[in-house]
């Protein structure tokens, strides 16, 4: 599963297996925009009103932003690159409405590091900080009013530390949430349900590029036995050795879950039948060979389908089960290649 680093991140994670997923993620950056907008359209009607037409400029062009990166992640859902953005216009709209209006409006800070501390990851998030801090100084330092100064520098950095703490326990959090929603906490592998995530995305790849995919199915073969015979405990540490011996062999860009109680999938981006073939016997003798119980051999049989063109992702594991059937027929240890 790729790191997550921001707010947003997590958001996406826990809501892309979502089938609201397209409204559900740009909810935030809409919001912002929105808000930016609205925040500070009634300003630009007092500009024009009052004709001061560089700062009705300023905010024109702020709220016209705001708009058009609402537009934009609407439509493109591109939300990673428009919370850049948005970041972006935040900080530089405060330092040009500073800079052209007066010290006064620094207060506008606080809402865009707000935001800011949410779009970003949390360094990138205190680097802006700095920056705009750095920029805003010379025309805080302009004031008369020492006292309102130095406020504004203390509050400042009382509340980039504080959201710099925020962000980065918040996203331990979501972090951990978000694992503990997608793997499988005996054997620390992919759960049934970040499979589903992975197959329909798979599927809608293979839809769009036809690169090819592999599946293995694995089952522990005669497990119920080694339970009897062994304890539950030593079993569990089975399976716990059986996932680092899979996962030590296949590479980074292939996936492991585990969907039942002794039954796992091993996902093979981009790779054909005939390297998931050589990939099963390779884990199958694997297995066999670290003789994981005293007295007993613990194997494993295997199921291998490749996904085929117009193939839903269900159809596809019902295959591979089907492969794994006709191992476990054809006596067990063994793998069978569906057709
Ligand atoms: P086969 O070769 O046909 O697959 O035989 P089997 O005994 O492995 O198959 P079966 O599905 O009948 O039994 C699966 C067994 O796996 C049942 C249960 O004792 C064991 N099992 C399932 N989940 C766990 C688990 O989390 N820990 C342990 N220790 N055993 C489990
Ligand atoms: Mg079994
Ligand atoms: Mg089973």
């Amino acid at each position: 599963m790729k790191e997550l680093q921001s707010g947003l991140d997590a958001w996406r994670y826990i809501t892309s297996s979502d089938s609201r997923r397209s409204s559900v993620e740009m909810y935030l950056p809409l919001i912002l925009s929105a808000s930016g907008a609205l925040g500070v359209l009634p300003f630009l009607v007092l500009r024009f009103i009052q004709q001061e037409w560089v700062a009705a400029a300023v905010d024109t062009a702020i709220v016209i932003s705001f708009v058009t990166l609402g537009w934009y992640v609407f439509r493109t859902r591109r939300v990673r690159m428009a919370s850049i953005a948005l970041s972006f216009l935040c900080m530089t709209g405060v330092i040009a409405t500073v800079y052209l209006v007066g010290p006064h409006q620094v207060y506008w800070v606080y809402p865009a590091l707000m935001a800011v501390f949410y779009l970003l990851r949390p360094r990138e998030a205190i680097g802006f900080t700095v920056l705009a801090v750095i920029v805003l100084l010379p025309k805080l330092l302009e004031s008369t009013d020492t006292h309102g100064t130095t406020t504004v520098l203390i509050t400042l950095a009382v509340m980039s530390a504080f959201g710099f703490a925020f962000s980065l326990i918040t996203n331990w959090q979501r972090e951990r949430l978000v694992q503990l929603a997608t793997k499988d906490p005996l054997t620390g592998a992919g759960n049934r349900r970040s499979l589903d995530d992975k197959l329909e995305e798979i599927v809608n790849t293979y839809r769009r590029n036809a690169t090819a995919a592999s599946m293995l199915m694995i089952d522990l073969d005669h497990f119920k036995k080694v339970n009897d015979v062994h304890g539950h405990a030593a079993g569990d540490r089975i399976l716990q050795r059986i996932t680092e011996i899979l996962n030590l062999r296949i590479r980074v860009t292939d996936s492991l879950y585990r969907i039942g109680g002794e039954e796992f999938v091993v996902i093979l981006e981009g790779q054909g039948i005939e390297r998931a073939t050589h990939l099963a016997e390779q884990l199958r003798t694997l297995v066999e060979a670290n003789e994981l119980a005293t007295d007993h051999s613990v194997t494993i049989s295997l199921g291998v389908a490749e996904l085929n063109v117009e193939e839903e992702a269900q159809d596809w594991l019902q295959r591979a089960d089907k492969a794994l059937y006709c191992a476990k027929r054809d006596g067990r240890n063994s793998t069978s290649v569906a057709n």
